[in-house]
């Protein structure tokens, strides 16, 4: 019955939030209606998981509103085999999204309590094609790279070269850019060769990306 009513709140969440915003790629669409987002909140939080809004996890940070966890995976235009890279992986909830897809996933996260808690909720549905490590994502993920897609989570005052340097020839890196604390652009930065190119796409307000000395 509890397990129906979240079930009932996120079709609404995917038709009212991410559809009518216009998202429209129904392998994104099918996957939001997949992931249960209440089980990657507090239990104090679980009747909000739904809501049009971020959510406080621990360490300070944020699980972001759905229909931006929607648009950067669709912007990142996801397919099954696909080798992704998530920098920022908070509650795991995104990393998810990007396993529904089908996507092999390597998600960094700095904070070690966010990373278990993710390890943990990620394995606990199934997600065996997620993985989680701990450590600073702003260089990239070296060991794992090319990679098809690159998801950043946290903002950016500019683009990490590093994350552009491990895309694949047609690779697509979507971050936030723009001064911490103020609003930011997603952009999507896409590789043909060794020529890029960049379009922003929609203003946004994520926490800083930590960009280790
Ligand atoms: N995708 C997440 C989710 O679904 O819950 C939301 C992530 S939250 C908006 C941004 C995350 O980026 C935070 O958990 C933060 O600790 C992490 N972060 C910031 N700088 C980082 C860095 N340099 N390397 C790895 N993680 C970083």
């Amino acid at each position: 019955m509890a397990e129906d009513r979240h079930r009932d709140r996120r079709l609404a969440m995917v038709r009212r939030q991410i559809e009518g915003r216009g998202v429209r790629d129904p392998r994104v669409l099918a996957a939001m209606r997949s992931v249960p987002r209440h089980r990657f909140v507090s239990r104090t939080l679980v009747g909000d998981a739904y809501k049009d809004h971020p959510l406080p996890i621990s360490a300070g940070q944020t699980i972001s509103q759905p229909y931006i966890v929607a648009l950067m995976a669709e912007a990142a235009a996801i397919e099954p085999e696909h080798r992704v890279l998530e920098v920022g992986t908070g509650s795991g909830y995104g990393a998810a999204v990007l396993a529904e897809l089908g996507a092999s996933v390597v998600t960094v996260e700095r904070h070690r309590k966010l990373a278990d808690a993710a390890t943990k909720v990620l394995g606990n549905l199934g997600y065996a094609n997620a993985t989680v490590v701990c450590g600073d994502g702003s260089q990239g993920h070296p060991p794992g790279a090319p990679y098809d897609a690159v998801v950043v989570t946290a903002a950016a005052s500019i683009i990490p070269s590093p994350l552009v340097d491990q895309l694949a020839d047609g690779g697509r890196l979507v971050i936030p850019v723009g001064p911490p604390s103020f609003s930011q652009n997603l952009t999507l930065v896409t590789r043909a060769g060794d020529e890029t190119t960049s379009k922003r796409f929609c203003p946004v307000r994520f926490v800083p990306l930590v960009e280790e000395p």
